[in-house]
């Protein structure tokens, strides 16, 4: 069981009102409900990626941190083979059954699905599952890219799982949810999300190998916030994007390995191989590569800063990968670029760029203690007058990683 929720002090508010809204369910325990006994409770953290963007499907690194923004489920076990969930955020109750649960007739196109997938990739992988009602709440934000999905996922999984069975290590959990959110509910994703979730560890970073699905603890210097900005602004054009970046990199890994053996990805490919091969490839195609070999190196240079707490070289890892999101990859967006703008310009905030995907969502910024509000009146201030759009911002922690918070029965 985690205890990443210790020193938390909104923790134990937080799982009285989830408990009490879920007992206030009509009929929560009685005998037509089929619930029984105490009310368990599982969390899952949301996460923001630190540096290491568009990596993880080339089997690269990624540099994420789970963080104080979670999903919650409180649950009561029961003997029936489906699960029935009330979302406290969006206000209705969804159930499925685990009987004929497959890609080809998952059905309802809402977040349920994402439950769904998660009970059937865990079946699917020889795991039991067991079946329950519970009350669901989150704050992660939904949509912005601090993987609410990921979150609702590891916190499935927790939920889902019989208690005593054998359980996959974290690397492993995560790709059976990455493996339920791509076929069943279809998105495209890598491994990043549902690994941060499930692996993260409190004041720390996660470096993950993707190849592999290891990870290392990465401490987070003393003295450093991580403040989240989010710049309201629509990811409409994500999905098709994403996918044709993707399609970019796996023709640059073809094309490279024709002439260069044993290249299976472009965790393979260092910038000398790219470079004398770059004449087989569509320009385009060989500033995405340069972007993801170049990407790779930059997460393990900002490992070694953030141990010897070196800030100058975490601004400067940070702005290239911004710059290089922005001009090689064009995964950035106008908002993106503003945000980042505002932030560094503030004295105290050491690093900033735009984390995950792409096209909107957040950026991420590293910020000296004592320094976070004064980012945030500048953001408030100045980033409605550039865009028009409402920004958020989170001065968040790094948190342990999904897990139970109360057993049961
Ligand atoms: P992100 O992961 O960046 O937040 P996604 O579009 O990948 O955005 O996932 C958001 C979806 O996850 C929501 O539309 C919803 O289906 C599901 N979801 C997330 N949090 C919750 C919640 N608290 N209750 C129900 N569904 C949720
Ligand atoms: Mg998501």
């Amino acid at each position: 069981m985690s205890d990443g929720h210790r020193g938390n002090p909104s923790t134990a508010a937080r799982a009285v009102a989830l408990t009490a809204r879920f007992e206030a369910l009509p009929g929560a325990r009685g005998a037509g409900a089929g619930a029984s006994g105490p009310v368990a409770l599982v969390r899952a953290p949301g996460r923001v990626n630190l540096i290491g963007e568009h990596t993880d499907y080339n089997e690269g690194l990624v540099l994420p941190a789970a963080i104080d923004r979670e999903v919650w489920i409180a649950f009561a076990p029961w003997d029936r083979p489906e699960v029935e969930l009330t979302s406290a955020v969006f206000g209705d109750t969804r159930s499925f059954s685990f009987k004929g649960l497959s890609p080809e007739t998952r059905g309802t196109k809402s977040w349920i699905d994402y439950v769904a997938a998660t009970a059937w990739s865990m079946r699917d992988a020889g795991l039991p599952v067991r079946g329950f009602r519970g009350v669901i709440d989150s704050t992660v934000p939904i949509g912005s890219g601090l993987s609410s999905s990921a979150a609702l996922e590891m916190a499935s999984s927790w939920a889902l799982a019989v208690p005593g069975a054998p359980r996959p290590d974290a690397g492993a959990m995560a790709a059976i949810a990455q493996r339920g959110e791509n076929r069943y509910v279809g998105v495209n994703c890598g491994i990043m999300d549902q690994f941060a979730s499930a692996a993260g560890r409190a004041g720390h970073a996660l470096l993950i190998d993707c190849r592999i699905n290891q990870f290392k603890t990465a401490p987070m210097p003393a003295g450093l916030s991580l403040v989240v900005c989010e710049t309201g602004s629509s990811r409409k054009l994500e999905a098709s994007a994403y996918n044709t970046r993707r399609s970019e990199c796996e023709l640059g890994v073809k094309l490279i390995a024709e002439r260069e053996p044993g290249v299976k990805a472009l965790r393979d490919i260092d910038e000398a191989m790219l470079e004398r091969n770059r004449d087989r490839l569509p320009e385009v195609v060989a500033r995405r590569c340069e972007h993801v070999v170049r990407e790779d190196a930059r997460v393990m240079a900002t490992v070694a800063a953030l141990a010897d707490g070196d800030l100058e070289a975490l601004g400067q890892l940070f702005a290239a990968s911004h710059a290089s999101l922005r001009d090689l990859y064009e995964v950035s967006s106008a908002e993106l670029d503003a945000m980042v703008d505002i932030a560094v310009a503030v004295p105290g905030v050491v690093a900033s760029r735009m984390t995950g995907a792409g096209f909107g969502g957040c950026t991420v910024s590293l910020v000296k203690h004592g320094a976070e509000e004064a980012l945030r009146d500048a953001v408030l201030a100045q980033y409605q007058k550039r865009t028009g759009l409402e920004p958020r911002v989170y001065i968040v922690a790094a948190v342990d990683g999904a897990g139970g918070v109360k057993q049961g029965a």
